[in-house]
């Protein structure tokens, strides 16, 4: 696939989302945020953190460095490659990939926790993560987040500055088989605002009111929801 193949693709979706692909489109209890590298996926997940702090979202264990500003809990748990190994070993993650030489996973007794109590929960994981969470429960919600273009993704990836060029590059070619993966995902939302990503999040994943409304910043009613599965 060439630069122009993929943004044409991209950029001919003339709609903002596409309509769920396995089942009705009521608010599931465990969403997952995907996409690929660079596309803004912890950008909406920290305003959504922001915004909705009601909204649970697991924090990662990474190998990696923890970069300036992030604090060890906050964004991520910081681990070794021992420690991330033993948690492996013990099967205390629902989740884990590597990234650029990095392991990322997600922790997996908080997540139960919070479904087992009915509460939604949030993940924001790279694109091998997702759909790792598909086969471990079913009836989670995986939400694609896509570029509103390819020459965008390029753009914003390059804006980061917190990468090399070689890492750079390296998440381009990544992102060609991550762009590849939308198709197993339930929706697509496309970055085009953060803020309405947000909404078009929180619309997916706060079930309705009693009398029809979903909850929402004002309102968010956070223990009198009734949650529904996405699929029995
Ligand atoms: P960064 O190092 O830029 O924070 O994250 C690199 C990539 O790892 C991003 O695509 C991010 O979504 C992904 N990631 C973060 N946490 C997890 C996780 O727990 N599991 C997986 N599979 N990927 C993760």
């Amino acid at each position: 696939m060439t630069d122009g193949d993929a943004g044409h693709g991209l950029a001919a979706r003339s709609r903002q989302t596409r309509g769920l692909r396995r089942g009705a489109p009521v608010p599931a209890q465990l969403t997952v945020l995907s996409g690929p590298s660079g596309v803004g996926k912890g950008t909406v997940a920290a305003r959504l953190k922001e915004r909705c702090p009601w909204i649970w979202q697991s924090v990662s264990v990474t190998t990696r460095p923890p970069r300036r500003g992030e604090i060890d809990g906050q964004e991520y748990f910081f681990a070794t490659k021992e420690q991330f190994q033993g948690m492996v070993a013990e099967g205390e993650l629902l989740e884990w990939a590597e990234n650029y030489g990095n392991l990322y996973g997600t922790r997996r007794a908080p997540v139960l926790h919070r479904l087992d109590q009915g509460l939604p929960a949030l993940l924001e994981l790279d694109v091998k993560g997702a759909l790792q969470v598909r086969a471990a429960v079913p009836g989670a919600l995986l939400v694609f987040l896509a570029p509103p273009s390819w020459e965008e993704l390029v753009r914003r990836l390059k804006r980061r500055g917190t990468e090399s060029p070689e890492v750079i590059s390296r998440r381009l070619e990544a992102a060609r088989d991550e762009l590849a993966a939308e198709s197993e995902f339930d929706i697509t939302l496309v970055n085009t605002s953060v803020d309405d990503v947000c909404d078009q999040l929180v619309s997916l994943m706060i079930a309705q009111e009693p009398d029809g409304h979903p909850g929402n910043d004002r309102n968010p009613h956070p223990e009198g929801i009734r949650w529904q599965r996405l699929r029995p």
